[in-house]
């Protein structure tokens, strides 16, 4: 059997802030299903740790890593394969709110600190030096917060293979050269050849450049990040291991975001009884205040608000589309200032434009059932979830033709009408021309039932469970294991 040691630095039910949240639940679960032995290595906040005790959970061991004493904690969810080890230490962990950020939006000021450690108790785990008697073959770590594990592996005699997966470059982990020297890190990996950026530390080319195989959640975002465009000054290092470097598309929990089984919506429906999905629009509209007469078009959104997201562009958009009939629910959180122009928006268009401000596990299952259309005018987008969580819910994603976007939505035209291939709406240009353009087009195309019918079928008969993924990412395991025996053999 396989044994995999999977780190991140959020997966849910213990802490989620995006789509890594996700993505770090349902990988794991899937490839344990496929016969993997899979444990998931994750840091204990207060939540995820409270999470932990309410099932059952043992102190596996305790250690002490870089001068910090901590526990590892052992738990396996009800109906779960999985195993999670979660890192207690108060002082770097023991904090609550945003696992990245402080109170007043800013990153926590010793981030470098805290995943560091997170990067180290996993290269102890890994090198099976923790007492456990146990070692995996692979080691699969995600995004920035563990970017220094494949970096400090690469240092060790005979590691296991390693696997990086960027989930988004915007996110580096770029530290001063003083936070190098802080955490006492092997003075060679200062070094172009290692995390060395422009003379700070970066952890995420830990990952990129160190480990044996890199990947990202989307083929189309494996290709973007190779250009300057989309590159974030990375793209050179990139195109350098592109022969390493590959895109798997992410899947989507089909248990928890499926709408004939969805315990979170007013009505449940599936293709046959597509109807009664207006039984959960209708809630939303009364529940949000938006005025219940007329058949208006209701378009959602449900993400974080920042640049990434095209949140501006539709700010901008939204008094035309209103014009042209549209009613609009969204629900994000992130930066003030958008969060505060959109609730005026919501004051100025009062019955058409209904703004929740917060993060809402609830209402998100409640949007992707109850609109009609769902908007992701997101700049870039390595995968995106929830235009695949629009299409199993029957409402109509209009996307900017990027990443994730681009792999999973075709756009309705005469010919993907022709081929039963469409289902959404999809836009070349960021810019409020693109989401005009592309949104005109799908509320026309909502007033002309069949059509509408054809490509709402279309999005929910699709398959984007996490099996095929897993499949994918079992591939990726093998290659990484014959490029970590050549290595070990040239070094
Ligand atoms: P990203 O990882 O860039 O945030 P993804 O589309 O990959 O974007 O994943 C975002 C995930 O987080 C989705 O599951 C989405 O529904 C969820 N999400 C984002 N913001 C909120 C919110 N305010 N309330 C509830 N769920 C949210």
């Amino acid at each position: 059997m396989h044994s995999l040691l999977f780190i991140a630095s959020e997966a849910i039910p213990f802490c989620k802030t995006g789509g890594l949240g996700d993505v770090a639940a349902s990988l794991p679960a899937a490839l344990a299903e496929q016969g993997y032995d899979v444990r998931v290595l994750l840091p204990g906040y207060p939540a995820a740790l409270e999470k932990a005790r309410s099932g059952v959970a043992f102190e596996l061991c305790q250690l002490e890593v870089a001068g910090y004493p901590l526990k590892l904690i052992e738990t396996v969810l009800p109906h779960s394969k999985v195993c999670h080890w979660l890192i207690d230490c108060p002082p770097l962990f023991g904090r609550p709110g945003n696992p990245y950020l402080d109170e007043t939006g800013q990153p926590w000021s010793d981030n470098h600190r805290r995943f560091a450690l997170l990067c180290r108790v996993g290269v102890e785990l890994a090198m099976d030096r923790a007492g456990l008697q146990w070692r995996p073959g692979i080691v699969h770590c995600n995004d920035w917060q563990t970017g220094l594990v494949p970096a400090l592996l690469s240092l060790e005699n005979a590691p296991p293979a390693s696997v990086f997966t960027l989930h988004n470059l915007a996110y580096q982990g770029i530290f001063s050269y003083q936070c190098f020297t802080d955490l006492q890190l092997p003075r060679q990996l200062f070094d172009p050849d290692g995390i060395e950026f422009h003379g700070q530390m970066s952890f995420i080319k830990g990952g990129l450049l160190l480990a044996d195989r890199i990947n990202t959640v989307s083929p189309s975002y494996a290709n973007e990040i190779q250009t300057a465009e989309f590159g974030y000054g990375l793209d050179g290092l990139l195109r350098y291991r592109s022969e390493v470097l590959s895109g798997i598309l992410n899947g989507i929990d089909t248990g928890v975001w499926d709408p004939a089984t969805d315990p979170l919506l007013v009505k449940n429906y599936d293709r046959q009884t597509l109807p009664d999905k207006r039984v959960n629009k209708a809630a939303l509209r009364q529940q949000y205040g938006l005025n219940a007469s007329g058949d208006h078009p209701l378009l959602g959104f449900v993400g974080r608000l920042v640049e990434q997201k095209g949140i501006d562009l539709l700010l901008a958009a939204i008094p035309e589309l209103v014009a042209a009939g549209a009613q609009f629910i969204i629900l994000g959180s992130g930066e003030k200032q958008l969060e505060q122009r959109l609730s005026r928006l919501a004051q100025q268009y009062p019955g058409d434009v209904a703004v929740v401000a917060g993060y809402d596990e609830i209402l998100s299952h409640r949007i992707e059932a109850g609109a009609d259309i769902f908007v992701m005018p997101s700049r870039f987008e390595p995968c995106g979830l929830n235009q695949m969580y629009s299409l199993r819910y029957g409402t109509v994603p209009v996307v900017h033709r990027c990443g994730g976007l681009a792999d999973t939505v075709v756009d309705c035209n005469p010919a993907t009408l022709d081929d039963g291939s469409a289902n959404g709406f999809s836009f070349d240009h960021p810019d409020v021309g693109g989401i005009l353009y592309a949104t005109h087009r799908a509320i026309e195309c909502y007033r002309h039932r069949d059509t509408w019918q054809q490509l709402q079928r279309r999005g929910m008969s699709q398959d984007w469970s996490w099996q095929r993924s897993a499949l994918a990412y079992q591939q990726l395991y093998q290659h990484a294991l014959v490029l970590s025996e050549r290595n070990r053999e040239h070094p």
